[in-house]
């Protein structure tokens, strides 16, 4: 019994919606729908897996973007961010209209998530940390059996998130990743909001922005 994943990108920002399931269950969340719907869909028809909830990173147009036209059409509960990240997303047909994307409509999720707290697909549990500085509520998700984070736009390989947004904070993204992020493991592999896949100990290694050497 096992966590399984696949990851689509999706959006002109070439943002990594993923598919968590739980092949005991064949449950799945989808986490960060930021649009191109149809693609999800066909990838969950795909697996013959069943939607049972969107899980969301952070408030940003390109990670939630298709969140409103998910739920009406498969009337799926929404788990995430933190409450910290309302602002963004009640700015959404904002956000869309200031990088040109179709109008999106905003949504309220069902359950804001904090430190601490767990979330379940299918029989299996994540954990949630609150990692702000790319946004004041940006969470993770966090599978220990299996060592996999999904950490959105906080770190990717070879480099961190933006912080030049409304309540973004360099130094509170850089102890987000060296106090939240670090202590999980380096064995950790993490699948970021862009990009290709990496794991905790290599960029403690070579990320220029948070490599162990610069602190040390
Ligand atoms: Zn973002
Ligand atoms: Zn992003």
């Amino acid at each position: 019994m096992a966590l399984q994943f696949h990851t689509v990108p999706v959006t002109p920002f070439q943002q990594n919606c993923t598919l968590l399931w739980c092949d005991q269950t064949m449950r799945a969340a989808v986490v960060d729908p930021g649009g191109d719907l149809e693609r999800i869909l066909s990838a969950v028809e795909e697996r013959g897996l069943t939607l049972e909830k969107i899980l969301l990173t952070h408030g940003h147009l390109d990670h939630v973007g298709g969140t409103a036209a998910l739920v009406a059409q498969k009337q799926l509960p929404v788990e995430g961010p933190h409450r910290e990240d309302a602002f963004w997303i009640e700015q959404l047909p904002m956000q869309a209209q200031m990088f040109g994307f179709p109008a999106v409509e905003t949504f309220t999720p069902d359950r804001w998530l904090e430190q601490g707290d767990t979330v379940t697909v299918g029989d299996e549990t994540l954990e949630v940390h609150h990692c702000p500085g790319h946004t004041p509520g940006h969470v993770i998700f966090f599978h220990r059996p299996s060592n996999l984070a999904l950490v959105g736009d906080v770190l990717f390989a070879g480099s961190i998130g933006r912080t030049d947004f409304p309540k973004g904070d360099h130094d509170t993204l850089i102890r987000s990743i060296t106090e939240k992020l670090w202590p999980l493991g380096d064995e950790v592999r993490f699948v970021p909001g862009h990009g290709p896949m990496s794991t905790f100990g290599q960029e403690r290694q070579t990320n220029p922005f948070v490599a162990d050497k610069r602190f040390g």
